[in-house]
């Protein structure tokens, strides 16, 4: 890669020709303050040191590097690494960029954080980083979707945040940007609205996934000194794209190690039953940054699915349609069974019980180590645990079943 590429994204937020900064004109000033706060503070030691002491002493960094020597063997080929990002507090990947968004609210002066979220993960995530530094903290969530994950509702009351039920249209994720939006047009100067992914407009896309390289920073120094060479490949699921870019980074430069970023099939490609963006996407703009999209003819977001709520998202973050043009990162897609699979085998053989979205990563590595020697290696980013996802695992493969 050239060095320009790795100084992404240029002084208006693009990645090439993705990202950018749609938005409403009144929102253009409250943006470049935060790009501008974020760009200083970002590179003073204070700001760094406190970051680094709550990701040690909080959140429980480093996540160690595990060789899973029984998938790998079960598979026969190369040597599998599993990044245990869900051994971290609150137990995923995001709240190593919650964490950082919300001392950056602090730090501008904030009287509110507040985020939209779907399945619950973000907003527990956020209410968990919220009540540690002291910021009130406001989570909108889609009628259905609150019943549908009633613990991570129940998790963001017991930690203080307040819950807004929203009744319109879809009664899902979809209205609840909607409604997040609106109350955060109400005073943007004083409230922070806390993107959930490298997704939205210039500067988010960059925030978060430089709050993410953390990952991929430990994890690249990890291999190198077990393996004293680097991993052959390294693999991530996509959804909006936080943990994939956190663990990509740190590799961009060095040519020779593969990346994947594993989207959601769903019930198949063939089927509108999936959210494989950059697989089947179209250029398009979405919740204020330009990306791969899937969209109808008149561009607006088509309905997407996953068996992982996590990773059901219409658009994705603009880096990665970035490095899919540019060839550096391949794209590939994993099915609601392949996942399900992945899920059933790391549980049983490695006693690891994945989140449903990292199951997709699993299942592409084990469809890879086959192709490739026990003298090669793949390091996968396990960005979450599956606690979340145990009970439905169950109910679908009948495991609860008496008989
Ligand atoms: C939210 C989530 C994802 C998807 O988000 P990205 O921004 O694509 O990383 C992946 N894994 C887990 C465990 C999640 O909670």
């Amino acid at each position: 890669m050239k060095i320009q590429d790795l100084e992404m994204p240029d002084q208006q937020g693009y990645f090439g020709e993705y990202g950018g900064q749609l938005i409403p004109p009144q929102l253009k000033s409250v943006m470049d303050e935060i790009n501008a706060t974020y760009d200083q503070i970002c590179k003073s030691p204070a700001f760094q040191d406190e970051l680094t002491d709550l990701y040690t002493h909080y959140v429980g960094r480093p996540s160690p590097i595990f060789h899973a020597r029984r998938l790998s063997a079960r598979q026969g080929g190369a040597r599998i690494y599993l990044k245990r990002e869900d051994l971290n507090h609150t137990g995923a990947h995001k709240i190593n960029h919650c964490l950082g968004e919300v001392l950056l609210a602090k730090h501008m002066g904030k009287t509110k954080v507040l985020a939209e979220t779907g399945a619950g993960q973000h907003g527990v995530a956020l209410a968990t980083a919220a009540a540690l530094l002291g910021i009130e903290c406001e989570i909108h969530m889609g009628e259905i979707d609150i019943a549908k994950e009633h613990p991570n509702v129940t998790k963001m009351k017991l930690l203080g945040a307040k819950v807004v039920p929203v009744s319109r249209g879809t009664r899902t994720l979809k209205d609840a940007v909607d409604s997040a939006f609106e109350e955060y047009m109400k005073d943007p100067v004083h409230f922070f609205y806390a993107i959930g992914s490298v997704v939205g407009p210039h500067p988010f896309p960059k925030m978060v996934r430089d709050f993410q390289t953390v990952v991929g920073r430990e994890a690249r120094a990890q291999f190198l000194e077990r393996e004293k060479k680097l991993p052959d490949a390294v693999v991530a699921c996509v959804g909006g794209g936080s943990n994939a870019i956190g663990i990509f980074t740190e590799f961009l430069p060095d040519e020779r190690v593969k990346l994947f970023g594993v989207e959601p099939a769903g019930r198949g490609l063939d089927t509108p039953d999936h959210a494989a963006t950059l697989t089947l996407g179209t250029k398009g703009a979405i919740h204020g940054f330009v990306c791969y999209t899937l969209q109808d003819a008149d561009g607006n977001p088509l309905p997407v699915y996953s068996i992982a709520s996590g990773l059901d998202y219409p658009g994705v973050g603009p880096q990665h349609c970035y490095l899919k043009d540019l060839g550096r990162v391949q794209y590939v897609a994993i099915d609601d069974e392949e996942c399900l699979d992945a899920f059933m085998v790391l549980s049983r053989i490695e006693g690891i019980i994945p989140a449903l979205e990292s199951a997709h990563a699993v299942a592409y590595a084990m469809k890879l180590a086959k192709q490739m020697s026990p003298e090669q290696s793949i390091l996968v980013n396990l960005s979450g645990r599956g606690d979340k996802d145990a009970d439905f695992v169950a109910t679908r493969l009948k495991l609860n079943a008496t008989t």
